[in-house]
């Protein structure tokens, strides 16, 4: 049974230097028309895909708070409408806190979101300006406050670390800004350089100094130890959360089960196969209309692949891959299929085997992308 939905909403009102997701200014766009696209392809994947009930609901851009206050109402009206039921436990959007007014979180609330995952990023206001941002620390605040007034207290804030001219000292003001702000889930990511990104051509150019790869790993190591300290719990690679306030959604994801993704650019995994949607709106909104679906590209994933990805999605979560689920899934035991790699690992020190659970150690939880390469091609079709 799927129990996911990830809807994107891919405006944005300012394009952030790093960015390489599916996004584009807002300004000028058909905005209402492609909203109703949504609903369509909404519509069609559940009547397509019957055997669902959603327990957890993400919207994510892009900026969903770039929408106006009624497109963002009739928008989760929609949302509600095909995919809302008693089962829901976690309805979470994505917000800028530059455009997260009173009036929207109004909009929010009444439409049954209850998590906000909120885009801080830095609480330096330079830095923030560096990075492409257009917020400050106060309409942070301010973001954070308006939501617990309107009785939102699920909350997850991002921050990224590795930035360029980011020091220590700002990495740990922005850990501990974050901290005081009471909120319960904290995700942070070290910037990666993609391409098409202002941030790419400057580096083309030898145009960015970034810090050095030790001062990152020492931002990394600090925002682990600080966290720990206050009560946070690393059940993910790059996710920390107080007991009990995990994202429910992002386990979906973690725990290799299937989910819908709705809109423009989105990943869905339904019956076995895992489809692209077209990034481009004005191609996705054609698909919905000639096909009713959006997909330019299908891929059946065979059991090798399907194996592989149990091993390096379950891997980034603190509590690991059980040998009982993988048995359960597959009719095979992880440590005979994966022999080899585990053995090996598991010398390095980098995973260690609790009973049937097999997890990243302390020591392998930085080199989390070198341990997941142990898993590729090992076994074939
Ligand atoms: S990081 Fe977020 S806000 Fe910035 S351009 Fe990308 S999607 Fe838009």
């Amino acid at each position: 049974m799927l129990k996911a939905a990830y809807l994107h909403i891919p405006f944005c009102v300012q394009i952030c230097h790093y960015c390489d997701f599916n996004k584009i200014f807002i300004h000028q766009q058909p905005v209402d028309e492609y909203l109703k696209s949504m609903k369509t392809e909404m519509l069609n994947t559940t009547n397509r895909f019957n055997n669902y009930k959603m327990e957890t609901i993400f919207v994510g851009g892009g900026t969903p708070t770039s929408l106006s206050e009624s497109q963002l109402d009739t928008f989760l009206r929609d949302v509600n409408e095909v995919l809302g039921n008693q089962s829901l436990k976690e309805f979470t959007v994505e917000a800028n806190p530059e455009q997260t007014t009173n009036e929207k979180i109004a909009v929010l609330k009444s439409n049954g979101v209850n998590r906000l995952s909120i885009g801080v990023q830095a609480f330096q206001d330079s830095l923030l300006k560096k990075i492409g941002r257009t917020h400050n620390k106060e309409d942070v605040y301010s973001t954070v406050f308006s939501a617990k007034k309107a009785g939102i207290h699920n909350m997850s804030i991002d921050l990224m670390f590795g930035l360029p001219g980011q020091t220590m000292e700002m990495f740990k003001e922005s850990v501990n800004e974050a901290l005081a702000l009471d909120v319960p889930h904290i995700s942070s990511y070290s910037l990666q350089i993609e391409k098409k990104t202002v941030f790419y051509n400057l580096a083309q150019k030898g145009k960015l100094v970034l810090p050095e790869q030790e001062l990152e790993a020492a931002m990394y190591e600090y925002l682990i130890e600080t966290l720990d300290k206050r009560g946070f719990k690393q059940y993910e690679i790059s996710n920390f959360a107080v007991p009990g306030f995990e994202s429910k959604h992002n386990l979906q994801y973690w725990d290799n089960n299937e989910y819908f993704g709705i809109g423009a650019g989105a990943h869905s995994y339904a019956e076995g196969t895992r489809r692209r949607n077209a990034g481009p709106l004005r191609q996705y909104m054609s698909l919905i209309e000639e096909n009713g679906f959006p997909y330019v590209e299908e891929h059946l994933v065979p059991l090798s692949e399907k194996m592989e990805e149990e091993m390096f999605m379950g891997l980034r979560k603190h509590q690991g891959v059980s040998d009982k689920t993988f048995f359960d899934r597959y009719g095979k035991s992880m440590f005979d299929v994966y022999k080899d790699p585990i053995e090996r690992l598991i010398q390095k020190g980098w995973l260690e085997r609790k009973k049937d659970t097999l997890m990243l150690t302390k020591e392998g939880i930085p080199l989390g992308n070198e341990v997941f390469q142990e898993f590729i091609g090992v076994v074939l079709d």
